[in-house]
């Protein structure tokens, strides 16, 4: 298990007593405020080095080889199909987009 960062206090809102979550992930229409960019396009976590704790420990569909299910169920309520089959193991969709910048270091890319 990996450590949470340093989230910045204002882009979190009250879950419990003792725990907070990121702003607009428990949205009817969930949308992280740390987001930036279009889904479906280019997006990217505007905090990622300080990402809490959950979403280091969430894979991306096709890590090591297996599906994550909620990651699928994520892109499914975007309309995007599944990034990985067993069956077929190579990721189904490029994150590389004509005429979009070279990607940073925070992200994720197929290769
Ligand atoms: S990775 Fe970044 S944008 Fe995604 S839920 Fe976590 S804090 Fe929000």
């Amino acid at each position: 298990m990996t450590g949470g960062g340093d989230v910045p206090v204002a882009l979190t809102e009250p879950l419990s007593l003792h725990m907070r979550n990121m702003t607009g992930t428990n949205d009817r229409s969930p949308r992280c405020v740390a987001l930036q960019g279009e889904v479906g396009q280019c997006v990217s976590c505007s905090i990622y080095a300080q990402r809490p704790s959950p979403c280091r420990e969430f894979a991306m569909s096709g890590d090591n080889g297996q599906v994550n299910d909620a990651c699928d169920r994520a892109r499914q309520k975007y309309g995007l199909p599944p990034l990985f089959s067993p069956h077929q193991p190579v990721q189904s969709e490029s994150y590389v987009i004509q005429g979009a910048s070279p990607l940073s270091d925070h992200v994720q890319s197929a290769d």
